[in-house]
């Protein structure tokens, strides 16, 4: 096999045909592909109820289907719930950030899988799925969207339409590392926009919003304005994983 057809795309699924499945955690063998082996599953820290109502922060015991955690009582998001598969830890990232910067676009398929799980009560409301954006100089570097990756898996499991192009991110907004809370909503908050095109088709419809990591809401926040002001009924978000902050 030459080496310019194992850059191919079409020599990588040659090679994951003939090739063993590995870990997507340790590359250890596994039977099924997009599987973690039995050492590496209890490492990753999936999340499940208990947790807030709203934005789906884990709680330590239950507190009711309808529990608001303190952030959430505090300042009520834009979304209207929000939940992960996983908390955004030492080992999950290292799941995200090779499939964020490398090639591990093989990886989408069983992240979708457990998004499509933890968020199971969102994709039966869902009308329409659609990707957080990137901004087009980000996909020039990156070369595909991860949100979108996502995305598209995420809505092989459900019956609501995928929606690749119904937010537009019209502003550069550089990096979000390393800003607060408050400077990451204002850098943010005029950055997303419904194309015209989608603004009949959105009229009270439910948007899924997919991305791969929340952090602060900041960005999802922004775009569930956008689309609100375009006429969507119901924001949800679904990500790979979260953030969970110590409880105050
Ligand atoms: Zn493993
Ligand atoms: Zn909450």
């Amino acid at each position: 096999m030459s080496l310019r057809l194992l850059c191919t795309a079409a020599g990588r699924r040659l090679l994951d045909a003939v090739l063993p499945p590995l870990c997507l955690g340790c590359g250890e063998i596994v039977e099924t592909p997009g599987a973690l082996c039995p050492a590496c599953w209890p490492d990753f820290s999936f999340i499940a109820s208990p947790h807030c109502a709203c934005c789906g922060t884990p709680f330590a015991e239950d507190l009711g289907p309808e529990a608001l955690c303190g952030s959430c009582l505090a300042r009520r998001p834009r979304f209207r719930r929000a939940r992960a598969a996983l908390v955004y830890d030492d080992r999950s990232r290292r799941l995200v950030l090779p499939f964020k910067h490398g090639d591990r676009t093989d990886m989408a398929r069983a992240c979708g899988g457990w998004m499509a799980r933890a968020g199971a009560d969102l994709l039966a409301d869902a009308d329409l799925i659609a990707p957080v954006p990137l901004h087009w100089r980000r996909l020039v570097t990156r070369r595909y969207n991860q949100a979108l990756l996502l995305a598209r898996s995420v809505a092989r499991q459900s019956s609501a339409i995928l929606a690749p192009d119904l937010l537009l991110r019209r502003r550069w907004t550089g990096s979000q590392a390393g800003l607060a809370a408050k400077e990451r909503r204002s850098n943010v908050r005029e950055a997303f926009e419904v194309p015209p095109r989608w603004r009949a088709d959105l009229a009270g419809r439910t948007v899924l919003l997919v991305d791969d990591v929340l952090t602060t809401g900041a960005t999802v926040e922004a775009c569930t304005r956008a689309l609100r002001r375009a006429g969507a009924a119901h924001v949800d978000v679904l990500t790979l994983a979260r953030v969970v902050r110590p409880a105050l």
